[in-house]
C-alpha cells in the first residue's frame, strides 16, 4: 500500500482508542471540560450504562458560535498555546482531543450558549471528513453535550463493553471520585431516568462531611481523621482512616494531585508506609487525600487519559507524604488511647 494520509475520522478513531475505553472514560472527559469551563452545576443523564446515551449539562462559560467547529476538531484547545503553558498547567484538559475522539466513535451533539451571546447554537460532526453542521438552538447559559450510540461504528470496541450495570457502576464510581474533588460543584446523576446521585453544593464543613458520608459511607466519615500539613510548597490535606478501623474489604481510596484524580504508585506506596506495621497485610488503607504542589513540579502529560503524573522531586514528595500521614495517624492513636495512669 502506498503511504497516504488517514481520513480525519479514522485518525480520530485511532486517537479515541487511547482515551475512550468505555462510557466512563467519555464521562470523565466531558466532566473535566465542564469543570475547566468553571461550571458549578453538572448534571449527567445516562442510558443503558452509557452505551445508548450520555448527556451532560453544565452552567459553565459556554462555547461561542464561531468556535463550535473548532471545539470538535482534533488538536484544538483553548487551554494552552505553548510548551510553557503546558509546564504550568492548571486546567484538567490540554490535549484538545477529547471531543474530536468521542465524536468520531458516537453521534455527538454539542449545544452551547456563552452568557455574552444572545442565542444558543448546536453543532454535530459526521462522516469520514468529520464535517460539522451548525444550527441555532435553545439552551440556557452553559453547555450540553449528548453522546448517542457510543462505538456504533467501531464494532471491535463495542464488543468489549460489559453489561449496562457494570458500565454504569464505572460511571457512578467516577462521579463519586470527581464529586470528592470539587465540593464547590453540585452534581446529579440519573440512569435510565432513575435518580442515582444528587449531591448539592457544599458551602460549609457540615455539608462536606455529609457528602463524604454519602460517597465513602458513614463509618468512614465518622472515623477518618482530618489531616492538613505543608512542607515548603507541598500541601497535603484530606481524611485518613486509623489502622484499627481499616477493613479487609475494598475501601475508599481516593487521591488527587492538584485537583486531578490519580491512582499514583508513589502516593499509594507512601500511604502504606505511613501505616507501617499497624496495618496487617490483609487490611486495606482508606483515605481521601489531596496533594497540592506548584504545577511546574509535576508532569501531567505522561498518559493520554492522565491517570498518572510524574513528580520532579519524587523522593521529597514521597517522604513528606509518609511523615505527614504517620504524624496524623500517631496523633489519632494518642487521642484514642486510654489516659495513662503514670
Ligand atoms: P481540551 O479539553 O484538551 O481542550 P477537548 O476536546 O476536551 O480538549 O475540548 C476542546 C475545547 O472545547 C476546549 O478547549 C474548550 O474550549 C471547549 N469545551 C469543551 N467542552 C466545554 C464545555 N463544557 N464548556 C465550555 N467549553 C468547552
Ligand atoms: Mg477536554
Amino acid at each position: 500500500m502506498p503511504i497516504q494520509l488517514l481520513p480525519p475520522q479514522l485518525a480520530n478513531q485511532i486517537a479515541a482508542g487511547e482515551v475512550v475505553e468505555r462510557p466512563a472514560s467519555v464521562v470523565k472527559e466531558l466532566v473535566e471540560n465542564s469543570l475547566d469551563a468553571g461550571a458549578t452545576q453538572i448534571e449527567l443523564e445516562i442510558e443503558k450504562g452509557g452505551s445508548k446515551k450520555i448527556l451532560i449539562r453544565d452552567n459553565g462559560n459556554g462555547i461561542a458560535e464561531q468556535e463550535l467547529v473548532l471545539a470538535l476538531s482534533r488538536h484544538a484547545t483553548s487551554k494552552i498555546s505553548s510548551l510553557a503553558d503546558l509546564e504550568q498547567i492548571c486546567s484538567l484538559g490540554f490535549r484538545g482531543e477529547a471531543l474530536a475522539s468521542i465524536s468520531s466513535v458516537s453521534r455527538l451533539t454539542l449545544t452551547s450558549k456563552p452568557a455574552a451571546q444572545d442565542k444558543a447554537w448546536q453543532a454535530s460532526a459526521e462522516g469520514r471528513d468529520m464535517a460539522v453542521q451548525v444550527r441555532p438552538a435553545a439552551h440556557p447559559d452553559g453547555t450540553s453535550i449528548e453522546v448517542l450510540d457510543l462505538f456504533f461504528n467501531t464494532p471491535a470496541r463495542r464488543r468489549f463493553l460489559r453489561s449496562d450495570k457494570t458500565e454504569f457502576s464505572h460511571i457512578d464510581e467516577l462521579v463519586k471520585r470527581l464529586a470528592l474533588s470539587r465540593f464547590d460543584v453540585s452534581w446529579s446523576l440519573t440512569h435510565n431516568g432513575q435518580p442515582i446521585r444528587r449531591l448539592p453544593l457544599c458551602q460549609h464543613q457540615g455539608a462536606r462531611q455529609k457528602r463524604l458520608a454519602a460517597i465513602c459511607g458513614r463509618a468512614f466519615a465518622e472515623q477518618a481523621v482530618w489531616i492538613e500539613n505543608q512542607y515548603q510548597q507541598i500541601r497535603l490535606s484530606g481524611w485518613i482512616l486509623p489502622p484499627a478501623a481499616c477493613q479487609t474489604q475494598a475501601a475508599c481510596q481516593y487521591s488527587y494531585v492538584n485537583g486531578r484524580m490519580m491512582r499514583d504508585k508513589l502516593l499509594n506506596h507512601a500511604i502504606r508506609q505511613a501505616y507501617g506495621e499497624q496495618l496487617s497485610a490483609e487490611q486495606q488503607p482508606a483515605f481521601v487525600l489531596y496533594l497540592e504542589l506548584a504545577p511546574s513540579e509535576v508532569d501531567v502529560n505522561v498518559h493520554p487519559a492522565k491517570h498518572e503524573v510524574r513528580f520532579h522531586q519524587a523522593r521529597l514528595v514521597h517522604d513528606f507524604v509518609v511523615s505527614a500521614l504517620a504524624d496524623a495517624l500517631q496523633q489519632s492513636l494518642a487521642m484514642a488511647a486510654p489516659p495513662s495512669t503514670a
